[in-house]
């Protein structure tokens, strides 16, 4: 299949979209990215790339990382997290906090704001130095030692995110955060300033399609758990746009308020796309746009 003609077309025809979106304003730093930027990249099972636009330049992946978190932390407790965690799509936006209170303090999944908080105080209990660990973790997830937080945007996050605040300081209510509030909080910042690019997302989420390895052929997930990580991200990864997305694109993938997203299709291809411009559920106008028309022209969905 001509990947890189279908990835070109797509590009030319969804940047002539009206339809751009709104760059998200309420963490001050992501405000500031410029709005035209709009990259696509692709990257198969035999490892070869293909892309388009400003697929090499860094953005920040925000609730991307969740899944990334995910990883590490599965890696280190297994089974025993979906304890303080459950498996079922939110059907609200990611940083709700009345659920929370419902369920008493056992968030819906793990790429909801109240998961990954949960997933990130896993972390902090068990990674000496968290922060370094993680990222150490994610540059060997992408083989690539170049991938770096933001300072800026995880700064810019800290002195706004009075909704996680209040999400971390709930769940430690009901028991669920086991270390301080401030430091599972400045971790949960950090994962989510983490700057890549689209080719860089692709890379570093290989692993989904390539049954928990990377593109280094390391085994970081067992198949199962790979398998189980894709489910998640179907029908949890878009936050209360997840079913959308399922019926149009048809892959399992994760998005991000900075306006990324990443999509899979296991044992084909991993495709990421960049535009800061969010529509009213959160996730990237014209990344939804490319990969519904990615997926129809190619007939490469899951279903
Ligand atoms: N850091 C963002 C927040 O917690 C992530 C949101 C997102 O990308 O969904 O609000």
């Amino acid at each position: 299949m001509d990947f890189q003609g279908i990835i070109e077309e797509i590009y030319a025809t969804v940047k002539q979209s009206e339809n751009k979106g709104t760059v998200a304003s309420y963490i001050p730093e992501l405000s500031k990215v410029n709005p035209e930027k709009f990259g696509i990249c692709l990257l198969d099972i035999n490892q070869k790339s293909y892309f388009a636009g400003d697929a090499e330049e860094s953005f920040s992946i925000q609730s991307i990382s969740k899944v990334l978190t995910l990883v590490q932390a599965l890696s280190i407790v297994g089974e025993d997290l979906w304890k303080r965690v459950g498996v079922e799509p939110s059907g609200d936006p990611f940083n709700f906090l009345s659920l929370l209170e419902l369920e008493k303090g056992i968030p819906r999944n793990p790429l909801i704001n109240a998961g990954a908080l949960v997933v990130c105080d896993i972390l902090v209990s068990h990674l000496k130095n968290p922060k370094e660990d993680f990222l150490h973790f994610v540059r060997a997830l992408a083989n690539d030692k170049t991938i770096d937080y933001d300072k800026k945007v995880a700064l810019s996050e800290k002195r706004t995110g009075f909704r996680n605040a209040a999400a971390a300081n709930l769940l430690k209510s009901f028991g669920n955060i086991h270390n301080d509030v401030d430091a599972v909080l400045d971790f949960y910042f950090h994962q989510c300033s983490l700057a890549m690019s689209c080719k860089q997302l692709t890379k570093t989420f290989f692993l989904f399609a390539n049954h928990g390895q990377c593109t280094q052929l390391h085994k970081f997930l067992q198949p199962s758990q790979a398998k189980r990580i894709n489910a998640i991200m179907l029908s949890c990864g878009f936050y209360d746009e997840a079913g959308e997305f399922s019926f149009k694109v048809g892959l399992p993938g994760k998005s991000g308020v900075g306006g990324g997203i990443v999509a899979i299709h296991p044992d084909k291809y991993c495709i990421a796309t960049w535009s800061p411009g969010l529509n009213h559920k959160g996730n990237s106008s014209l990344g939804m746009q490319v990969l519904e028309q990615f997926t129809t022209k190619t007939g490469l969905s899951i279903f």
